[in-house]
This record gives C-alpha cells, structure tokens and sequence, in this order.
C-alpha cells in the first residue's frame, strides 16, 4: 500500500473502498464475486493409524484467486470456508511455519473458515494445510471423502493386515513396506462422497439371548469382531425390542421357525449394501450400520412369508415397517427418515423416475448404480406409505394375511 499513500485523500478512500471491498468479499465472497472462477486445488492424505485409533487425514490447498471481480485492486480474498466432516478432533491449519485461524461458522453446520495470513490479490495463489483426525475403532475404520475442490489428488494408506475395499475403483494400488497405497490421480470427479471400509478381521466373539414372542421362543445370536461389542449390544438391544413389535405391527406372529443369527460384516460381504437378510442362513449386517437397517432386515422375515410378487413391494414394505417400528422405539428417527425418504424421493424424481415394476435390485451397490438403487427404496417406500395413510394398518395386515 505505501506505493499509492503519496496523495492522503486518495488513500484515504482507497482505504475506506478497501474496507468495503473486504467486508463484501472477505465474507461472503461467493455472494458477491464471481467465486466460481477461483481454483482450489488439494491433495490429500488418509492413514489409517491402529495405534492410535484413528485416521490422520492431511490435506494441502492451493487457492488460486482468478476472480476476475478483483482484478486492478478491486478487492482480494482472505478466507475460505471449507467444509470439513462431522466428530473430528486435533484440528489444525497453518501455512509453513506459521498457524493460521480456523473458527466453525456456526455449532450445526460442518463449514469451517480458515483465516489466511495474507491477502490474496487477483492472479495470486495462496498454499496451507489442514491436518485433522477421524476417531475409529480397534480393528475397523470406516470412513467417507467427500466431494473436495477444483483438482483434487487423494492417497490412502492402509496397513496390510486390513481388508478394504472402496465404492469406486478408479485408483491405483501399490505396497509400501506393510501399507498398501490407493492413489486417486488428480482431475477425477469427486461429485459422490466415496467410502472407505476397512476391517482388521479377527476372530468372531458371539452374544446370545432368547426372546419369548407370540407363539415361540427364538434364540438371538451376534458375532462380532474384537472391539466391536458396543456394536453388539445394541444389536443385541435392537433385535429384542423391534421383533414383538413388527408381530404388531403386521398382524403376523414371527412367521419362521428358525432362529436369528446376525452376523458383523464388511463392505466387500454385504457387497456395498447396509445389510441382507439371507433366510435361513441369518441376516449379515455391515459394521457401520445401525439399528434401523437392522429392523428392515429383520422385517423381512414378514414381508418375504407375504410372497409379494414384485422387489418393490418387499422393499417397500420393509421401510414402511422398519418406519412403524421406529415410531414405537425412537419416534424422532422415524420422522426423520420418512421425511428424509420423501424429500429424496422428490429431489430425484425428475432425473431418476423409474417404472417400479420394472425395478431390480443390483447385486452389488456402488457409486454408479447408486442413484437409481437409491430411488427404487425411496420411491418404494413412499408408495407402501401412502397406502398405509389413505388405507390404514388394518387393510395392509388383513392383506399380509390372505397371502
Ligand atoms: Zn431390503
């Protein structure tokens, strides 16, 4: 600034347009400027650490001012907002030596502004780097990378003993002493958020209890890995609360007469899905999946004895039950997810409508069937909703049982 401060009067409106200039850029630079011309380019480091239980992520940004709204000193960036994921601790940014601020924009959102320690003019570039921690368990890490810049370069290092697998497979593997590196080259779409499943599979312990419902007793059994027994027990928990109640709510005591086995699994068992419930054989479920996935398996124990013709109806119905149990066990879940389910259905319906009695459930999930799998469930789950509203419970359970 000292080259224009010769004549006091200009720089002194200079100084006052300049304030302006930060308080409408420096802020709310994507309201004001053309943002969407800017380069953000990152390259980005997740390790999965055991000791430590955790994932060290690294990233490196190079932010790029080509905002052609600030050319000839018309204002200059000195933030970024940046949205980093939920539950992370030890998080920290600097630019070589020096830190540099980072606040949340507020408690609900996951957007962070990073405080530059510069102001980056038109045609100038600005490098930091943020460093954070994803919290994971013993002998598993799970985690997501979400949609990240301009050009984004991406490694992940996983230790050998691990088994991985990824819901996109456009990387390269390579060994490294005892990791294996997946490297994502630079320019790849990062639209989707992609997810990282990695278990250490040891040896399987087991819980058991028996549960007295309408006409018999069943025995419920989890195996789980090493670490995972928090797991296990809401499993455990959940199973035991939500069988009588889907006997409620469809008006069908548990049609089988085999017992329950809910088996922990990983990405690469469940084939990219929350879980599958194989008859007989007992239900699989995904490691990172909660109650509510388990009561749609466990729900279709039901909805398979009412032989629906069509993959909708059995999907559909499983929702509407797992819905039904929800509102009985955890009443602000269930308004959620329905709400969740409509919302998505709505969102995608003119991009993605599909006849459902044309709808097949793929046997494997991944990030290009993803959309269409996930409106089928949706779309499903709305029709077998709307039936129960104009309808009633009543109707759908005289139905389950002319079948
Ligand atoms: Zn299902």
């Amino acid at each position: 600034m000292s080259k224009i401060r010769k004549n006091t009067l200009f720089a002194f409106i200079f100084a006052l347009l300049l304030t302006f200039i930060f308080l409408v850029f420096g802020a709310l630079p994507i309201a004001s400027a053309d943002w969407d011309q800017n380069i953000i380019e990152i390259d980005a480091t997740y390790e999965v650490i055991p000791e430590e239980m955790v994932v060290h992520v690294s990233k490196e940004f190079i932010f790029s001012n080509h905002d052609t709204d600030t050319r000839l000193w018309r204002g200059y960036y000195s933030i970024l907002n940046y949205r980093l994921p939920n539950g992370i601790k030890n998080i920290r940014a600097y630019d070589g030596d020096d830190d540099i601020n980072l606040f949340k924009l507020d408690a609900k959102c996951d957007y962070y502004t990073f405080e530059f320690n510069k102001n980056i003019w038109y045609g100038k570039s600005y490098k930091f780097n943020v460093e954070y921690d994803i919290p994971v368990q013993k002998n598993t890490a799970a985690f997501h990378i979400n949609k990240n810049g301009d050009s984004t370069k991406v490694t992940v290092s996983i230790p050998d003993e691990y088994e991985v697998s990824i819901n996109r497979n456009d990387y390269t593997k390579t060994q490294q002493s005892d990791k294996t590196i997946y490297s994502f080259d630079k320019g790849l779409n990062w639209d989707r958020s992609c997810f990282v499943d990695a278990v250490h599979v040891t040896e399987m312990k087991v819980i058991n209890d028996i549960i007295h419902l309408t006409e018999k007793d069943i025995k419920i059994t989890i195996e789980f890995w090493d670490g995972e027994d928090e797991w296990a027990n809401e499993m455990m928990r959940t199973a035991t609360e939500s069988l009588p109640v889907l006997e409620e709510v469809s008006g069908l005591s548990y049609p089988t007469d085999y017992d329950i086995t809910i088996t922990q699994a990983t990405l690469a068992d469940t084939l990219g899905y929350g879980g599958s419930n194989n008859g007989m054989d007992g239900i699989i479920l995904l490691h990172t999946e909660n109650y509510e996935t388990l009561i749609h398996e466990l729900a279709h124990y039901w909805t398979r004895e009412c032989n629906f013709e069509t993959i909708w109806m059995d999907e559909g119905y499983a929702n509407l039950y797992t819905y039904l149990v929800l509102e009985q066990t955890h009443p602000d879940d269930a308004a959620a997810r329905k709400e969740m389910y409509f919302e998505q259905y709505e969102t995608m319906k003119p991009t993605h409508d599909i006849s459902l009695s044309e709808w097949k459930v793929p046997d494997s999930f991944n990030s290009e069937n993803a959309n269409e799998v996930d409106y089928g469930y949706r779309k499903s789950f709305v029709l077998a909703y709307n039936k129960y509203e104009n309808e009633g419970l009543e109707s759908i359970q005289v139905s389950n049982l002319k079948k």
